[in-house]
């Protein structure tokens, strides 16, 4: 059934923008709406302005393709996370979890994304070249591949496995390990989770 209008136009539009995004439906955009009609004049100007700033200084750093305000990122240009580790994670939101569990003092890689050869997500797609050129000029000694234990992340752990075992002998392929339930998402672990998860990490062998 289609929606029809019962508030003034500008209110319906800004209804119908709302219902566009993830979660919300009519009822709860018609919520925000009013909420944000009966408020005062900061609110909906501060709300318009992050919106705007959001989408026009959020850029993915040049380094390890986290989203960030500066270019590279505060991970990447603070030195002392040059510890020569590297955690590989497929989204902005696992480097959060993962950072906030407070563990891991070395640097991230975010693939935005995972190997989905049905959907052409290969692995230049992922720009995996991006960050084999890490390793040498940051000393890399072991990567860690903390990608999900769903069956697209398991299997963009074994491909980047084997292909750092092979072009880099020298360098220590982990796999975060035991807590993590197949089909789960670092997103939503809980910080003991993640922490056991990173400490009982398990090499991959090629
Ligand atoms: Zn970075």
């Amino acid at each position: 059934m289609k929606y029809m209008g019962i508030y003034p136009p500008s209110l319906e539009k800004l209804i119908e923008h709302l219902s566009r995004l993830p979660g919300i439906g009519q009822k709860s955009a018609t919520r925000v709406a009013l909420h944000i009609l009966r408020s005062d004049r900061p609110l909906a100007e501060g709300l318009a302005a992050s919106l705007l700033d959001v989408k026009e200084k959020i850029r993915f750093c040049s380094i390890c393709h986290n989203l960030t305000d500066d270019d590279p990122c505060g991970i990447c240009r603070d030195e002392r996370r040059a510890n020569g580790s590297i955690c590989v994670v497929e989204g902005p939101g696992d480097q959060l979890a993962l950072e906030s569990s407070g563990i891991f003092k070395g640097r991230y890689h975010v693939l935005n994304g995972v190997l989905s050869p049905l959907d052409g997500v290969g692995p230049e797609e992922l720009k995996v070249s991006d960050l084999l050129r890490r390793f040498e000029p940051e000393k890399i000694r072991e990567v860690i591949l903390a990608t999900n234990p769903t069956t697209a992340g398991q299997a963009t752990a074994s491909f980047l496995g084997g292909l750092i075992s092979e072009r880099y002998p020298d360098i220590t392929v982990t796999r975060i390990a035991l807590g993590i339930p197949m089909g789960g998402d670092l997103k939503y672990m809980d910080r003991m989770t993640i922490e056991h998860a990173l400490k009982t990490r398990l090499p991959v062998r090629p």
